[in-house]
């Protein structure tokens, strides 16, 4: 396989978790320390095994599971393999420079945006922590190791709420771990909200927020609750012993919190993402402009030189054929014809503050855009749903609501 046009994002799985949070359906959970130790020796021959050693990076993202839940010496294993595999550049590419949201679009903000920020210069390296599984030491020796990112799964503040959703911290142990991810050395930190928890009101969430902007995040992520049918939410759900907040309500809470956030100083620069000037998450946004990344570890996901594949979500099959050359054992794989590719492209950039630059998109994919989503784009304008300005197009406020149901008419 060829070395890609652009550096590359790298994402590495982490499948171990404390315990099983009753929302999740991940590739994670509770494992014994063999099983854990064997999934590193994996994790780093399926690294040092890769065919594109040399390959250019400039986003490395630990997500899970929880990398947390791994101790140092693992975790530096892990590290030290991408450091010998691959080469590593600037977050943002030289001629990157941030695009202001196209007026009339949801991204524009009534304030005038300030300054672009300076590029970022290093490497960005991301890790996702859980609070109840971080001390001071483990987030120093994460900072030392090179992290220089890190997410917090915080989720709520409401301790009842913590409990029903099944996670092992409380809220005060919470905002201890962002006080201590910042002596740590971190920078850079993003908190994880989720919203339409059951029998949430308006006035809770508004809570949850108001707690999280206390602590000084420079980035937040605010997920609505989906319930996935292979989880304990799941089959509360279909006993009917769930209450969850009505679309009315779900509308409220993300049009509040859109409004309160930028009031804060914060963009919204996609669908679930919040930052202050300069502080998007560089790893994200390489996949909403569909560039190329790997995945490392079960259950990862890769997408080059327009083919994707995800590795296998069972252990025993990653654990037996992770170092075999070409990678571990693939339950997916794909290359989309360029019809497909250039509407999932369209989709994911529909979804971020710098909208779908359709023309360019399908000169790049191949196709007739105007054959293709001229209509679609069309309908869609004169629905109110999104806005178009010389080569951009972006969602409005009222197609932002619609999000997902009007990003998938490109598909
Ligand atoms: S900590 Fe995260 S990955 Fe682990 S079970 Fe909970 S939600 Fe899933």
């Amino acid at each position: 396989m060829g070395v890609p046009d652009l550096p590359l994002g790298i994402y590495v799985h982490i499948p171990f978790c404390v315990r099983k949070c009753h929302y999740c359906d991940f590739v994670a959970g509770p494992a014994p320390d063999e099983i854990r130790s064997a999934y590193v020796a994996a994790l780093e021959a399926e690294i040092r095994a890769c065919a594109l050693a040399g390959a250019l990076v400039r986003t490395v993202y630990f997500g899970g599971g929880t990398p947390s839940e791994l101790n140092g010496a693992a975790l530096a294993r892990i590290v030290a393999a991408l450091r010998d595999s691959f080469s590593f550049v600037a977050a943002d590419l030289p001629d990157a420079r941030p695009c202001l949201p196209l007026p009339g679009s949801a991204f524009a903000s009534p304030v005038e945006p300030p300054p672009p920020p300076p590029p970022l210069t290093a490497t960005e390296w991301t890790i996702e922590c859980n609070p109840g599984t971080v001390s001071e030491e483990s987030l120093t020796a994460m900072h030392e190791m090179g992290f220089n990112r890190i997410s917090l799964g915080v989720q709520t503040f409401s301790d009842i709420q913590l409990q029903r959703l099944g996670r092992i911290h409380t809220a005060a142990e919470a905002a201890e771990a962002v006080q201590m991810a910042r002596r740590a050395g971190f920078t850079r930190l993003s908190v994880d909200l989720i919203f339409c928890l059951p029998d949430q009101t308006l006035a809770e969430w508004q809570n949850d927020v108001e707690q999280a902007l206390l602590l000084g995040p420079e980035h937040l992520s605010l997920y609505n609750l989906t319930i996935e049918p292979e989880t304990e939410f799941g089959r509360r759900h279909r006993a009917g012993c769930m209450q969850l907040p009505d679309d009315d309500l779900a509308a409220d809470m993300y049009e509040w919190v859109m409004d309160r956030l930028s009031e804060a100083g914060f963009a919204l620069y996609e669908v679930s993402s919040f930052a202050r000037p300069g502080e998007a998450s560089r790893h994200n946004s390489l996949y909403w402009r569909h560039e190329p990344y790997l995945g490392f570890g079960v259950g990862a996901s890769a997408y080059l030189h327009g083919m994707r594949w995800t590795h296998t979500r069972s252990m025993q099959a990653y654990l037996a054929t992770a170092a075999r050359p070409g990678g571990p054992e693939r339950a997916v794989e794909e290359t989309l014809p360029p019809r497909a590719a250039c509407g999932e492209a369209i989709m994911l950039a529909l979804r971020t503050s710098a909208g779908a630059d359709i023309a360019a998109l399908a000169a790049r994919y191949g196709v007739d855009g105007e054959r293709e989503f001229g209509a679609t784009l069309r309908g869609l304008e004169q629905d109110g749903l999104l806005v178009r300005d010389g080569a951009r197009t972006a969602l409005t406020r009222a197609g932002l609501l619609l999000a997902n149901t009007v990003c998938s008419q490109f598909l």
